[in-house]
């Protein structure tokens, strides 16, 4: 017994302790974003919910967990500010494309069949689902199971969290450096998080289209665009609780591992 024999994380391991554990379970791959969250986040909340997400659920269900990766596609004006604000460094949806393609083209070419991508950054989802169509076009019996943390959340646990936030749930796009994100990362993280820099703020204006420059009252100047002083890292431990089961109940019931 060694100490590696406990981790999930492949980059710790040699590559024979590797290709000994190919068939066990999942290769987990989570993707998130350098990416401004407000005054009271860290830029890496994205790729630290998506990885803490792929270990715990690897631990439970089974398999490996890839390295991750830090940049995600192009942030958007109503969903994460974009790029006007400082720090906040992406790849094109075309560059995010190709470096998943390559990994899982790499991996199953080591003989991984099965793959689970965990998303942790909106704009990621479509250049993630793109790769994956892309590979499945040469033929492979390869199998994915594509999710965004916040997919997996159930109403009935997220119905309680927005209940006294008012103005309520304001969707997912909207929720960024929020109240879920926040709550995330005091469960998780609370060393990264500045408590007493916690705003809520959001644009003074939604249109329900996409304009390009974005005009300045469509995006908070925080960076925060709703109301993440009703976080709680109690609220992060049922949300991650809860994302995890699901996320390894999908792997059990889609593939019987
Ligand atoms: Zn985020």
């Amino acid at each position: 017994m060694t100490e590696t024999d406990d981790t999930v994380r492949m980059e710790e391991l040699t590559w024979q302790a590797f290709e000994d554990r190919i068939d066990d379970g999942p290769v987990f791959v989570p993707i998130g974003s350098t990416e401004q969250h407000g005054p009271h986040l860290p830029l890496s909340v994205d790729t630290v919910i998506a990885i803490e997400i792929a270990e715990r659920t690897a631990h439970e269900a089974g398999g490996m967990v890839a390295p991750p990766l830090h940049y995600g596609y192009t942030s958007q004006p109503g969903s994460g500010g974009g790029p006007e604000f400082v720090a906040t460094t992406s790849v094109h949806g075309d560059t995010l494309r190709r470096q998943v393609g390559n990994i899982v083209a790499d991996l199953a070419r080591d003989g991984v069949r099965e793959f689970v991508i965990v998303n942790g950054h909106f704009e990621n989802e479509y250049a993630i689902r793109e790769a994956i169509d892309r590979h499945l076009e040469n033929g492979l019996d390869d199998r994915f199971v594509i999710a965004s943390w916040w997919d997996l959340l159930s109403a009935s646990t997220r119905g309680p969290i927005f209940e006294n936030v008012p103005g309520g749930f304001p969707g997912w796009e909207a929720e960024h450096a929020g109240v879920v994100e926040t709550s995330l990362m005091l469960y998780l993280r609370p060393d990264l998080v500045d408590e007493d820099a916690i705003v809520d703020d959001g644009s003074s204006r939604n249109p329900p289209y996409v304009l390009k420059p974005a005009p300045e009252d469509t995006i908070p100047d925080s960076g925060v665009f709703y109301k993440a002083t009703h976080a709680t890292a109690e609220t992060g431990e049922r949300v991650l609780m809860e994302v995890v089961e699901v996320l390894a109940n999908a792997i059990e019931d889609e593939w019987g591992t």
